[in-house]
């Protein structure tokens, strides 16, 4: 079955072919570690964390991999503003180093405590400084960057089809700038973005900084993704991937580096996720209207948060309330209720229903309600591979549950193969311990049953009385209970 992603480069679903066959080179813009991430940041690894096991679950072998952005990122998009790894430095009394050490363990224990897996690989942006020069290296020889007193900068009017991600013109670009943004004088265009920054004017005493051909100084944001993208997976690779927000500017300038110095593109879909607002406002820190994730544990089990991004597709922006948290919880703790349930009532009897097959014993319902969970298997592949569309997946969830047709066991089997994708952690809902002769007594009950061997399925019967268990036949097949005495 094909999987189909919303390409941002293209403005359509596009099916997706991998570059080497099923294999994945998937890179997702990473964390600034100046600050605690904040919620809204965290949906968005959520939503690539998501696209990962979509892919695995599609047996691809994904190679992911993302950068920590630990300098160059500047408060404003057009090169105006603090670094704000040197903001945290100044807030906190720390070294800058120090500063991003410490943020960056934050960032894994918060993407720890919501199922995001790790990538294969991650750069931090000063450990790929020689990298970095090396682009501009090219893209100077190539006239594409220019040296001034204060930066060396991208030629974007030089870059044909600079705003092809956005489907921005450079003149509209330029309207939209805002007032406040510092604009260097000798620009060639007002578009045009640092690669590198000297240690001068604003940045005179930066305290992270790094010989270069050019002076001493340290590398732009963007710079970073296409030198360590690069690095990590070759170009061109397979999927990018970040928020909504990195389109216009941050995304804009990675391909036009990438693409102009290496005259290959640099990645074939282009996958964005959407905000996370509050009372209807992107969350922001620096608008200080975020909530951390610790803030959300205070009152939530984390995977709430979780459970609750499932339940909106990643190219909708999700307003944010106590309210729907509230309800993302309750909705999980049911979903484990049933869980447990649905172990308890398993009593290993779809096991049983495989065995009796391999006994060639399978009668009709058996067979139906096979052929019921691999409908519900293929369903929610159609669904997970249409661009990622976790909320019908997720009711999917919902409607097995409330099937009657179907074996609790078979649900379960359902429900921790689905969990692959959500990783809602429903494996670890611990089943009432059926002790193992237990179970192997009553499947020999069955097997004796489903011969017709009635003296031995009385007497196995007695057995398992013996050992503290009550042999329950129903519809649905042999239900195991403890004996409550
Ligand atoms: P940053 O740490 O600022 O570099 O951002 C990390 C990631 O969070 C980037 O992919 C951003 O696009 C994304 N992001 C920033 N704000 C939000 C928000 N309110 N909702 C969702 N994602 C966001
Ligand atoms: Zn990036």
């Amino acid at each position: 079955m094909p999987i189909y992603l919303y390409n941002t480069l293209s403005r359509t679903k596009e099916v997706f072919k991998p570059i080497k066959k099923n294999k994945v080179g998937f890179y997702a813009c990473g964390p600034t570690v100046y600050d605690f991430a904040h919620i809204g940041n965290l949906r968005t690894y959520i939503f690539e964390d998501i696209l990962r096991r979509v892919l695995t679950y599609n047996d691809y072998k994904v190679n992911h991999a993302m950068n920590i952005t630990d300098v160059g990122h500047l408060v404003g998009d057009g090169d105006d503003g603090e670094d704000k790894l040197e903001i945290g430095a100044k807030r906190e009394g720390k070294n800058p180093m120090a500063i991003a050490t410490f943020y960056t363990d934050k960032f894994w224990q918060d993407a720890d405590k919501l199922n995001i897996l790790r990538p294969n690989k991650i750069l931090p942006a000063t450990r790929a400084i020689k990298e970095q020069i090396e682009i501009i290296k090219i893209l100077i020889a190539k006239g594409y960057a220019y040296k001034k007193t204060l930066a060396i900068y991208f030629n974007v009017a030089k870059f044909q089809n600079y705003g092809k991600l956005s489907g921005q013109k450079l003149d509209d670009k330029t309207t939209q700038a805002r007032e406040t943004v510092y604009v260097d004088a000798e620009k060639e265009t007002r578009q045009d973005f640092a690669l590198w920054f000297f240690l001068t004017g604003r940045y005179k005493n930066h305290i992270l900084h790094w010989p270069s051909p050019w002076g001493e100084g340290f590398p732009g944001w963007h710079i970073e993704c296409s030198a360590i993208s690069r690095q990590l997976l070759g170009q061109p690779f397979d999927i990018h991937c970040g928020g909504v927000d990195h389109i216009g500017t941050h995304h804009a300038n990675e391909i036009a580096q990438s693409e102009a110095a290496f005259n290959i593109p640099l990645a074939r879909y282009w996958l964005h996720g959407e905000f996370v607002l509050i009372d209807g406002e992107r969350m922001g820190k620096s608008l200080g209207n975020f909530v951390t994730l610790a803030k959300v544990s205070e009152k939530f089990n984390p995977l709430s948060f979780r459970y609750l991004t499932l339940t909106a597709h990643y190219r909708s922006q999700l307003n944010l309330t106590w309210e729907s948290l509230e309800a993302a919880q309750s909705a999980l703790n049911n979903l484990y209720q049933k869980m447990r349930d649905l172990t308890e009532e398993a009593n290993q009897f779809w096991p049983l229903i495989k065995l009796s097959c391999v006994f060639g014993l399978s009668n009709q319902k058996t067979a139906v309600a096979l052929k019921t969970a691999v409908q519900y298997a293929e369903k929610f592949r159609g669904f997970i591979n249409d661009d990622l569309n976790t909320p019908e997946a997720l009711s999917l969830i919902w409607k097995i549950m409330d099937d009657a047709t179907l074996p609790a066991a078979a649900k379960k089997e359902l429900l921790l193969k689905f969990d692959k994708v959500f990783g809602l952690d429903l494996n670890k809902i611990k089943p009432d311990y059926l002790p193992r002769r237990v179970k192997k007594l009553a499947q020999e009950r069955e097997i004796a049953r489903q011969q017709k061997q009635w003296d031995k399925a009385d007497q196995l019967r007695a057995q398992i009385i013996k050992e503290g268990w009550l042999v329950e036949d129903t519809p649905r097949g042999p239900k195991l209970m403890k004996n409550i005495k």
